[in-house]
C-alpha cells in the first residue's frame, strides 16, 4: 500500500505541472482530495488492517494528503497573484494622458436674447423683473384696459384656468400689477422704469412663425413729464444696440387698448441697409415691435394720477427678435431641443 501512496503522489505531481488555470487546480483538488480520491479508498480499506499497518500506512497516506493540500494552496495563491498582476497592467491609470473634454451645455438663443435686452435696458436704469405666468383677469385684462366683453380681447385668445384665472396673454400683466404696487406707495416719488420677460400663452395655431407659447419682454417707464419725445428715444436706442448702430427706426399709428396713441415700431433693414432684400420682403423696414404712451384709462384704473403722471411702455416678441439677429426662418427650432441646433450659439456675444 506504501507503493500506491508513492505512485499516487508521483501521479499527482505529473499532474500539477501541468495545471495553468484555477479551474485546473479545483478538478485537480476534486480529483486527489475529494471523496472518491485514490488515497480516501486506501485508508478506507485499511479498517481490516492490523494497527501496525494502520499507523504506517495512515502516517504517510495522512502525509501526503497534506502535502498535495499544501501544493495545490500554493499554486492557487500564484495564480491568483498572477491573473491580478495581469489586471492591474491593464487597468493601469495613465496620469499623463490628457484629460476627458467634458461637454458643456450652451445658452438657448432665446436666453441669449433676453439677457442682451435685460443689459440694454439695465444701463439705462431700468429693473428687471421676472413675472408670473398665472395671473388673474383683474391684472391681465380689466388693469389694462381690457373690461369684461371688451372686444378687444378677442385679439388674445386665452387659455382659460378657470373663471378668474389665465394663462397670461402678455407680459403686461406685470405692468398692471408694477403700477398698482407704485399707486400704493402715495407719499413716495411715483416713477418707476422697468421691463419684465417670460412666457405667454395664446390660443394660436402653430406654424413657421406662431406658436401657442412664445417669449416677451415688456417694458414701461413712468413719471412726471415722460413724453413721446422720450418713447421714440428709448426705441431708437434699442434698435441700434440690439441690430447695429445705423439701423433706423419707421413709426406707424395702430393700436393696443393699454396705449394711446399706440405705434407699431419698423426698423431699417439692418441686411441690406434698406434696399429691399429677402429679409425685410424687399420693403426695406422689418415690423419688430408695438409701443405707445399708457393709456390713461390704465392709469386711472391702477390707482395713479394722469394728471401728474405720464408713461411710455413697449411689447417686444423674444423669438421675432431671434429670428432677426440669428437668421432663423422657423420658430419651432426654439422648442425642439435639437442639440444640433443649439450648439451653433455658444459663444455668441463674447
Ligand atoms: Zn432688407
Amino acid at each position: 500500500m506504501l507503493e500506491q501512496i508513492k505512485n499516487i503522489k508521483k501521479d499527482f505531481e505529473t499532474k500539477l505541472k501541468q495545471v495553468t488555470t484555477l479551474a485546473e487546480v479545483q478538478n485537480l483538488r476534486k480529483e486527489f482530495s475529494g471523496k472518491d480520491a485514490p488515497l480516501t479508498s486506501i485508508l478506507k480499506s485499511m479498517r481490516d488492517a492490523d494497527e501496525q499497518t494502520k499507523q504506517e500506512v495512515g502516517k504517510q497516506a495522512n502525509l501526503v494528503f497534506v502535502e498535495i493540500a499544501n501544493k495545490l494552496n500554493a499554486l492557487t495563491e500564484s495564480l491568483q497573484e498572477q491573473i491580478l498582476h495581469e489586471q492591474l497592467k491593464v487597468e493601469k491609470i495613465d496620469v499623463s494622458l490628457p484629460g476627458m473634454n467634458l461637454q458643456f451645455g450652451t445658452k438657448h438663443p432665446l436666453n441669449l436674447v433676453i439677457e442682451e435686452i435685460g443689459q440694454i435696458f439695465s444701463e439705462i436704469g431700468f429693473d428687471l423683473v421676472d413675472g408670473t405666468e398665472i395671473d388673474n383677469d383683474e391684472f391681465n385684462f380689466q388693469k389694462l384696459n381690457l373690461p369684461k366683453d371688451h372686444p378687444a380681447r378677442d385679439m388674445q385668445d386665452t387659455f382659460y384656468i378657470e373663471d378668474d384665472h389665465v394663462m397670461r396673454t402678455h407680459c403686461t400683466n406685470m405692468t398692471s400689477r408694477l403700477l398698482t404696487k407704485l399707486a400704493e406707495q402715495k407719499h413716495k416719488d411715483q416713477n418707476l422704469a422697468a421691463i419684465s420677460y417670460g412666457n405667454v400663452y395664446r390660443r394660436d395655431d402653430d406654424d413657421a412663425t406662431h406658436s401657442h407659447q412664445f417669449m416677451q419682454v415688456d417694458g414701461f417707464a413712468i413719471g412726471k413729464n415722460i413724453s413721446f419725445a422720450n418713447l421714440k428715444w428709448v426705441l431708437k436706442y434699442m434698435a441700434k444696440r440690439l441690430f447695429d448702430e445705423s439701423v433706423n427706426i419707421r413709426l406707424r399709428p395702430s393700436f393696443f387698448p393699454f396705449t394711446e396713441p399706440s405705434i407699431e415700431v419698423d426698423i431699417s433693414c439692418f441686411k441690406c441697409a434698406g434696399t429691399g432684400c429677402g429679409l425685410c420682403k424687399f420693403s426695406g423696414w422689418i415690423e419688430i415691435l408695438g409701443a405707445g404712451m399708457i393709456n390713461q384709462q390704465v392709469m386711472e384704473v391702477n390707482g395713479l394720477d394722469p394728471k401728474k403722471l405720464t408713461g411710455l411702455a413697449f411689447g417686444i416678441g423674444i423669438e421675432r427678435i431671434a429670428m432677426l439677429k440669428f437668421g432663423i426662418n422657423n420658430i419651432r427650432l426654439f422648442y425642439e431641443n435639437n442639440v444640433e441646433f443649439l450648439e451653433q450659439f455658444p459663444f455668441y456675444g463674447k
